[in-house]
């Protein structure tokens, strides 16, 4: 099962719209279903709390590194996180992975430029690419 987890603080500082990020999702999902492979949730956190949009404004407990996302989504579809992998361009979507008990994946591609340490933060794998990642898995 495949399942779209993403932070779009842009939203809340007005680069763009829920209407504009349900477009990518349509893309990413025609993307997927060209491989065969089913886009069964697309999970989205608005929120930024330097964001100037009325209501995104504000924390939240689903932006990541907080795991709410894959919370949600794994009540959604009945996903086992401990049987799951996470894969991301940032430390901050491996935090949100192992915080959830996921198996992690970074994708080393420039995504990251803070490398911030913490408990939650080492993958339990790096790659350079996609493909890497789902050999690894
Ligand atoms: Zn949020």
């Amino acid at each position: 099962m495949f399942v779209k987890i993403t932070s779009q603080g842009g939203i809340s500082k007005g680069y763009f719209s829920v209407k504009d990020l349900n477009i990518v999702k349509l893309r990413i999902s025609e993307l997927l279903n060209n491989l065969r492979i089913p886009l069964c949730g697309f999970y989205y956190c608005i929120h930024d709390t330097n964001g100037n949009v009325e209501g995104s404004n504000r924390p939240c407990s689903c932006q990541k590194p907080l795991p709410g996302m894959l919370v949600e989504a794994a009540s959604d579809h009945f996903i086992d996180l401990n049987q799951s992998w996470i894969i991301g361009d940032t430390i901050n979507d491996v935090e949100a992975g192992n915080r959830a008990g996921c198996q992690t994946i970074l994708i080393d591609n420039g995504g990251e430029t803070e490398w911030l340490p913490g408990v939650f933060r080492k993958p339990d794998f790096k790659a350079r690419n996609i493909n890497e990642a789902a050999e690894q898995i």
